[in-house]
């Protein structure tokens, strides 16, 4: 659970404590905090906030918030490293799996106007998402991908850049880390991108990945683009189906689907996408599987025709492999 946060009547302009997820909290239940009044403005709303800076850890880094309140309440993320507080994903990931609709505008001046509405909507603790429309499968997998516990590691200094190029001089009394770098897993992304879940190499890495585990690997021949739905319930028609698909998919537009071709006999569907990266976005948000007509279905890639002759190499071709 992360740690709660003091939230007074006032609101984020004095607020006493940040909203941190555990990580970046620390293990120090002693976490001496500075606190600047409108130190800086948001990373996200543009609006000054209280910023707070503090070491996490003995040989940790110093971290400070980025974000405002209301931004971090909106989204449930932390304030400073932007992940969800409830199963510290990247926002990417848990909006796409609980197929919850990114409105968050982006321009600065419906920013600021958004955050003032949000921070009249919100109340105590209450987050801004309205998950409530959440299938059991899409929690089922943010519940397979959470990271419950604390990852200190990534309260780490950073690589000392004159050890990489061979010249730190400093040796042990050195703070910062020396070692080759690799690429942190949280570097090279914009805020905006981050907390608004778009174009996010982490979570598309991590949606990846689990949708490759769950059978669902994209096919080599990359002029698939039909994900196959199998188990549908007697009651769904062609236009049930196109409903169910487009409402688990906030991200897809209604002319991004070619068709959707529904055999009511052996109560399957070929969901047909316009693109192959669009048909891969839906089969990383399905990989747990689907609930349309209050049936949970199942998903396949679709197949191509000349897919399925290649699939069977010929005899000749295994025999000089095994040879
Ligand atoms: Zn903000
Ligand atoms: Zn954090
Ligand atoms: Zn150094």
């Amino acid at each position: 659970m992360p740690p709660k946060a003091d939230i007074n009547k006032a609101g984020w302009e004095q607020s006493e404590f940040p909203i941190l997820c555990e990580t970046c909290l620390g293990d120090n239940p002693f976490v001496r905090m500075s606190k600047q009044e409108y130190g800086r403005s948001c990373g996200t709303c543009a609006r000054p906030f209280t910023v707070f800076r503090w070491n996490p850890g003995t040989g940790m880094r110093f971290k400070t918030t980025v974000i405002c309140q209301t931004c971090a309440k909106v989204k449930n993320v932390c304030q400073t490293c932007l992940l969800d507080l409830e199963y510290g994903l990247p926002t990417q990931v848990r909006d796409t799996a609980l197929a919850l609709q990114n409105e968050a505008p982006t321009s600065d001046i419906n920013r600021e106007y958004y955050a003032q509405n949000m921070e009249g909507k919100l109340d105590g603790n209450k987050s801004g998402l309205d998950s409530g429309r959440a299938s059991s499968a899409g929690k089922e997998m943010l519940k397979q991908l959470a990271r419950t516990d604390p990852y200190y590691k990534r309260n780490r200094p950073q690589v000392c850049s004159f050890f990489v190029k061979g010249e730190c001089t400093r040796g042990t009394e050195c703070p910062y880390r020396h070692e080759r770098p690799v690429n942190n897993e949280l570097s090279h992304q914009n805020i905006q991108d981050r907390y608004h879940g778009r174009n996010d190499p982490v979570a598309h890495k991590i949606l990846s990945t689990h949708a490759d585990r769950q059978g669902l690997k994209p096919p080599d021949d990359t002029t698939i683009t039909s994900i196959f739905l199998s188990s549908l319930s007697q009651q769904s028609t062609e236009l049930s189906i196109r409903s169910h698909v487009l409402q688990s998919l906030p991200s897809v537009q209604p002319t991004q689907i070619k068709s959707v071709v529904h055999v009511a006999k052996s109560r399957c569907a070929f969901v047909n996408f316009k693109e192959r990266s669009v048909a891969e976005t839906a089969a990383q948000a399905w990989a747990n599987g689907l609930e349309i007509d209050g049936e949970r279905v199942g998903i396949k890639w679709g197949r191509s025709r000349t897919g399925i002759k290649a699939a069977t190499p010929p005899q000749t071709q295994l025999s000089t492999e095994f040879s």
